[in-house]
C-alpha cells in the first residue's frame, strides 16, 4: 500500500526579511522558498507555512525488546512498539538505517496510523512503551509528541531514539512528553560531526545536558565506534570524563559495533576488543554503567551493582538472565538504589522481533 504525503501545519518556523521561511526545529535552520523541502526532506514549505509531510505516516512497526533501543535501565525485559517515518536531519555516512532515513520516496511510508491507533495497538500487544526510532523523531516531533500523549492516556510510556540535533524550542515541546531517550553521542570532536554527519557537536551536548539536568526523562547514551574515526583512547577518555563531570555517574553508556554500510564501506567492522577498551575507560573515569553492544559479550552487556559488585542482570545481546533487581529498582543483595526506571518484575519478551502492520488485524503480520 502506498500512502500519500500529509500536510500537517507546523509552528516552529519564522519568516525572513527576504521572504523565505526558516524552519526552527533543528540547528540547520533551513530557509525555504515556496515548495522547497528542508534537508530532512519531510518538512516542506507550502505557501505561507511549513508543513510536516509524514504526520500519521510510518515506514513500519515492529515489536522489539527495549534493550534493542538500547535502553538497559528502563523497564528491563519489556517489549516496545517501535516505528519510524522517513528522512533525517543528519547525513551520517555510516547510517545503519539509510533505506529509511535517506528515503526520498513516500512509498516507504506504507503504514498509516493516528497517534490514538498506535497507542491502542501498543496496548493490545502488551507493550509497555512506544519508541520513535529507525529515523530521528526530531524531524517529526509533532507526530511523536501527539503519540506520546495518546500513549500516556493508556499508561504506556514514550521513548525517543535520537541524535539530539534539535533546537531548544522544539526540544522543550517534544521532551515534555517523553519518558526515556537514547541519545547518540556519535563522537566527541566537532571535526567528526562536521565531516561525517554535516552537523556540529555542541548542540548535541546541549540536548544531552538539558535532558539529564532539566527534565525527568531517563537518558542513556550510545556511541557507535568506527575504527580510526572516533575510537582513540584520548577521545573516549574526554567523552566519558565529560559525561561524569556534566551529567553524573549514573547515565549509562553503550559502546556499539560498526558494520560497513551506506557510504562508509571502506572501514572494517569494529573489533570487539575496541568496545571492551572503551567500556574499561568509561568505568575507570567513573561511569557506573557502561556496556558493549551489537556483539555477544556477557561481561560487557551485564549490569553490575556499583555498590556491592554482584551481577544484577546478565545479558547476552537482548536475552536477560539472572535478574537480581527488586521491583522498585534496588540491588537484591545490598539494597543499593540502581539508576533507571524499574516498575515491577523484569519482562519476558526476550530477543524476539515481531513486525506489525497497523492496516491488518493486530499482530496478524509477521507471525
Ligand atoms: S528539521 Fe528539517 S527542515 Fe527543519 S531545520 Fe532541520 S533539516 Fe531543516
Amino acid at each position: 500500500m502506498i500512502v500519500k504525503e500529509s500536510a500537517y501545519p507546523t509552528t516552529a518556523w519564522h519568516a525572513l526579511p527576504d521572504g523565505r521561511l526558516q524552519c526552527d526545529v533543528c540547528p540547520r535552520g533551513c530557509a525555504l522558498h515556496d515548495g522547497q523541502r528542508g534537508l530532512c526532506f519531510v518538512r516542506r514549505r507550502l505557501g505561507e507555512q511549513i508543513v510536516l509531510t509524514t504526520y500519521g505516516r510510518s515506514s513500519g512497526f515492529c515489536v522489539d525488546p527495549i534493550e534493542k533501543k538500547p535502553l538497559n535501565h528502563f523497564l528491563p525485559g519489556s517489549s516496545v512498539l517501535s516505528f519510524g517515518t522517513a528522512g533525517c536531519n543528519l547525513t551520517c555516512r555510516f547510517c545503519q538505517n539509510w533505506d529509511i532515513s535517506k528515503s526520498r520516496e513516500v512509498d516507504t511510508l506504507a503504514d498509516q496510523a493516528t497517534p490514538e491507533r498506535i497507542a491502542r495497538v501498543a496496548d493490545e500487544l502488551g507493550c509497555r512503551s512506544v519508541a520513535f526510532t529507525y529515523n530521528d523523531p526530531t524531524i517529526f516531533y509533532e507526530y511523536a509528541r501527539d503519540t506520546a500523549i495518546a500513549c500516556h492516556e493508556r499508561g504506556i510510556r514514550a521513548v525517543s531514539v535520537t541524535a539530539g540535533y534539535i533546537s531548544a524550542g522544539a526540544r522543550a515541546e517534544m521532551y515534555e512528553h517523553m519518558d526515556a531517550a537514547n541519545v547518540d553521542l556519535k563522537a566527541f570532536t566537532d571535526d567528526f560531526y562536521h565531516r561525517v554527519c554535516s552537523a556540529r557537536l555542541q548542540p548535541v551536548l546541549e540536548t544531552i545536558e538539558y535532558l539529564v539536568t532539566q527534565t525527568p526523562v531517563w537518558v542513556e547514551l550510545t556511541t557507535l565506534l568506527i575504527p580510526g574515526l572516533n575510537d582513540s583512547d584520548e577521545e573516549i577518555d574526554q567523552m566519558t570524563s565529560w559525561v561524569v563531570d556534566r551529567l553524573g555517574p549514573d547515565v549509562p553508556m553503550h559502546f556499539t559495533a560498526f558494520h560497513p554500510d551506506f557510504k562508509m564501506r571502506d572501514r572494517p567492522p569494529t573489533p570487539p576488543a575496541t568496545l571492551t577498551r572503551a567500556r574499561g575507560l568509561a568505568l575507570r573515569n567513573g561511569v557506573r554503567y557502561a556496556y558493549t553492544g551489537n556483539v555477544h559479550d556477557r561481561g560487557g552487556g551485564s549490569t553490575v551493582c556499583p555498590s556491592c559488585g554482584i551481577t544484577l542482570v546478565e545479558r547476552d545481546w537482548y536475552t536477560l538472565s539472572g535478574y537480581r533487581i527488586t521491583d522498585d529498582g534496588h540491588c537484591e543483595a545490598c539494597g543499593a538504589r540502581i539508576a533507571g526506571v524499574f516498575d515491577g518484575p523484569a519482562g519476558t519478551w526476550g530477543a524476539r522481533r515481531l513486525p506489525v502492520r497497523l492496516a491488518d488485524p493486530v499482530g496478524a503480520a509477521g507471525r
